[in-house]
């Protein structure tokens, strides 16, 4: 893979660069590290950098008026945006302790949001500085004692710094919205879903109402609005706005009606919509100070079972040929020539079968010398036949190259197959190639009976911000003999479903049959087990297939078997999920709840040997006081009412005293049982 050299401001380890990183994510990037933002923009028109990265607006601090400015009058076009959380850790040379530290040097804004901590350290000095992560390379190339840095924790590993205290900043919802910026411009295609937009309209009474209503008109999401002042034209402004559509053809739609209402206007850019949901991502993939924490960080998202996956009838077409409730795919095996491809596609389509798809153009073969695909070459079939058929596509995977090549050609949905979804390591690699853009990931389940591997690779795509998922239960190797090529071990499938139920689990029965006989009675017993639809490999000549020759149906076949299926009616109205799924989400709160009770009271009893040992009182009134009122304003901030913090509070403090008591061979006294 070519590498990209980015222009950025400010120096390695700064957010600028981890927001480059997570951009350009799997391949590598040199910097380029510019003063200014102009400089970013010069070298990126003068092609001294391949891209450049550059702060557009922070949830705190608002936007950057003047680096729109600079996309006005550079030769700069916005290929994608990258959200980046802000959180400030306190970084010093190895073995320093927070009593070592005299002065921190940073950036006004960085000190300004972490004030409220430094309050508590009032022998440190607070010094302004030009660039925060700079401090951080200074303290490292200078070995300066007795100093810190504020910056983030890509920064320490960087620059070998321990973080000795982490998330300074008093608000946390502190996110950083990054453009990436290259010299040529994004095609309009539907691989990207925004667009960022400059535009001025006549001073006359609703002009500006007038142009944002071809947005609206066309179901074009406005996602923000800013004007700033057009510089020697004095009360005069450009609109800046950012749109996201569904449909790539809303928006040219939408821009058709929008040119006549304004004077002029230029499109910065198209693009995909940045992942926002990232606080969990702020600390680089590769942490070298803290893995167990990493992790364990992670174990507990994992625990909580909380992957939602996008509801698919958002992002995938239902088909014809069955109730919409369900997902059906189909096409051939393999992608063998233009012509077979091409047959097959055209005989889905007209059959009304499918509107989905699913070609192998990189096959997974247990032995070498076989047919492993035609590559590259089939998916630029694909990219015809989808022009010809309107059919979205589906392809499998196993590389961040393969995902590449795949949006190159339009795919929509990417598969990893079941050789793949058992090694973490490619898991994790298409994870972050498909990371940010707008391909749906369907995952089949592992070659082994291993449910922990499955849902990993589910839970590590859904941490990589993917939430367009499918889950696909293709059957399993196993040593007992079974009818079938892959034992469908139905109950795996069950378990899969109720751990993650967010997440759609359909069937491919061909795969699990491996004889096309028994395709029907597996696919029907999928149905009955609610599972959210079928992938059946078609072929127009199954028994010359080059691939799976034995399994595959011609589209008539496939057509009279989804016609003879029992369809299930809908399992659960719309009510009876959400339902679920928040009492679900309550039970999951409640045992954390359980859990964190039962550790408090370890707690407690730790103490209660230590006062047994130091000959203290049980009670101690200064500091039940203390409890009452910080949890008190701490539950007024949430919302909590005081009485309600109160009385939890009795219960919890009364058990406290009474476990304490216990070590202490002390029987609690009567004035101690009211703790108040
Ligand atoms: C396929 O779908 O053609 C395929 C190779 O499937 P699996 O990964 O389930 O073996
Ligand atoms: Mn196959």
């Amino acid at each position: 893979m070519s590498e990209e050299k980015v222009a950025i401001q400010g120096v390695a380890g700064s957010f600028h660069d981890l927001a480059a990183r997570r951009f350009f994510a799997p391949k590598k990037i040199a910097l380029l590290e510019c003063e200014t933002f102009e400089q970013v923009c010069q070298a990126v028109q003068t092609h001294e950098a391949t891209a450049g990265v550059m702060a557009i607006e922070n949830t705190i601090a608002g936007s950057l008026l003047p680096n729109y400015a600079l996309l006005q009058t550079h030769h700069v076009s916005i290929v994608g945006e990258v959200y980046v959380r802000i959180q400030h850790n306190l970084l010093a040379l190895p073995n320093q302790t927070l009593a070592d530290i005299k002065v921190v040097q940073a950036h006004p804004m960085a000190l300004l949001q972490c004030r409220e901590f430094f309050k508590q350290y009032p022998h440190i000095r607070l010094e302004e500085a030009f660039d925060t992560a700079g401090i951080a390379r200074k303290i490292h190339q200078e070995q300066l004692k007795g100093v810190g840095a504020i910056a983030g924790y890509y920064a320490a590993e960087l620059y070998g710094l321990q973080v000795l205290a982490e998330g300074l900043e008093s608000n946390h919802q502190n996110f950083t919205r990054f453009l990436v910026l290259s010299r040529r411009a994004n095609p309009l295609t539907r691989q990207f879903n925004k667009a960022s937009l400059g535009f001025r309209v006549a001073h006359t009474s609703g002009s500006l109402a007038e142009a944002l209503l071809a947005f609206k008109r066309n179901g074009i999401n406005l996602t923000k609005i800013q004007s700033i002042p057009i510089v020697g034209v004095p009360y005069e402004y450009t609109i800046l706005v950012d749109v996201v559509w569904n449909d790539v053809t809303d928006f040219e739609q939408a821009l058709r009606e929008f040119k006549p209402c304004v004077l002029e206007y230029k499109i910065y850019g198209v693009y995909c919509e940045g992942e926002k949901n990232i606080d969990l991502t702020t600390r680089p993939h590769i942490r070298v100070e803290e893995p167990q924490a990493l992790a364990q960080e992670l174990g507990k998202k994992v625990a909580s079972g909380e992957v939602h996956a996008k509801p698919w009838q958002t992002w995938l077409p239902s088909a014809p040929s069955a109730p919409s409730d369900y997902i059906i795919i189909s096409g051939p095996c393999s992608a063998e020539t233009e012509a077979q491809v091409r047959q097959a596609a055209h005989a889905l389509a007209s059959k009304n079968i499918t509107k989905i798809l699913r070609a192998g153009v990189w096959k997974p073969r247990t032995r070498a010398g076989g047919f492993e695909g035609n590559g590259v070459k089939a998916l630029e079939w694909l990219a015809n036949i989808k022009a010809e058929t309107g059919l979205q596509l589906a392809v499998e995977v196993a590389t961040a190259e393969h995902v590449e090549a795949c949006l190159k050609y339009g795919v929509d949905i990417v598969w990893i197959g079941a050789r793949t979804t058992g090694n973490p390591f490619s898991v994790q690699e298409i994870a972050d190639a498909v990371r940010g853009t707008t391909l749906g990931v369907m995952v089949k389940n592992p070659i082994s009976p291993d449910l922990e591997l499955w849902i990993g690779a589910i839970e590590r795509l859904y941490f990589a911000g993917i939430d367009k998922l499918v889950a696909i239960h293709r059957g399993f190797s196993t040593h007992e003999k079974t009818l079938y090529r892959n034992n469908p071990l139905w109950s795996l499938a069950l378990q899969f479903r109720a751990r993650l139920a967010h997440v759609p689990l359909i069937c491919d029965p061909s795969h699990i049959a491996g004889k096309r006989e028994l395709v029907p009675a597996v696919a029907q017993k999928a149905i009955d087990l609610g599972m959210n639809g079928l992938m059946i490999e078609a072929h127009p000549c199954p028994t010359s297939a080059w691939t799976d020759a034995a399994q595959q149906l011609t589209p008539d076949a496939l057509a009279e078997l989804l016609s003879s299926l029992k369809w299930k009616p809908k399992p659960d109205s719309h009510e009876q999920d959400t339902l679920d799924r928040l009492r679900a989400a309550i039970d999951r709160l409640d045992e954390e709840f359980v859990e964190i009770m039962a550790a408090r009271m370890n707690l407690a009893r730790e103490i209660g040997v230590f006062k047994k040992l130091n000959r203290l009182e049980l009670y101690q009134p200064a500091r039940w006081k203390e409890i009452l009122d910080k949890r008190k304003a701490q539950g007024t901030k949430l919302s909590l009412s005081e009485t309600f913090i109160e009385q939890l509070y009795e219960h919890v403090h009364q058990e406290s005293l009474r476990v304490q008591s216990e070590v202490m061979g002390d029987p609690m006294p009567n004035q101690q049982k009211r703790a108040k």
